[in-house]
């Protein structure tokens, strides 16, 4: 079963989601977003790098729907898992909540919504933006 491997570069990340917030780290050296958490940027190799709240908004970019309960993440099938692009130039893979898996659209604006998934344990997931 997946866990997350909350390390000393996530912590603040996990932190972040368990209070209901979704946290970015971003590069002083090149002004951008990085997602995953790390040490260094990925753009330019500055470690010069801090936590900011995220718009919690962002853009569909693409999905896939689960049938089947897979692990912890799909226990009410079926459950549509995306790749979101976030407005802050980053791109996330999640799943989105709230929408029939039929009506889920490639391009559909929607907004971050952490949700309990078991335990102690939540996840940031996304909702369409009416
Ligand atoms: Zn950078």
């Amino acid at each position: 079963m997946f866990e997350p491997m909350i390390d000393a570069d996530s912590r603040p990340y996990w932190e972040g989601v368990a209070r209901g917030e979704l946290l970015l780290q971003h590069c002083q050296n090149c002004e951008r977003a990085v997602f995953y958490p790390r040490v260094v940027c990925p753009l330019c190799f500055s470690t010069d790098l801090e936590w900011r709240a995220a718009s919690g908004t962002g853009t569909v970019y693409s999905y896939t729907v689960m049938r089947k309960a897979s692990g912890r993440f799909a226990t009410d099938p079926p459950t549509v898992v995306a790749l979101v692009d976030l407005d802050e130039g980053v791109r996330m893979m999640s799943h989105l909540v709230g929408v029939d898996p039929p009506e889920a659209r490639i391009g559909a604006r929607v907004r971050v919504t952490v949700q309990a998934v078991e335990g102690d344990l939540s996840l940031p997931c996304f909702t369409p933006v009416p």
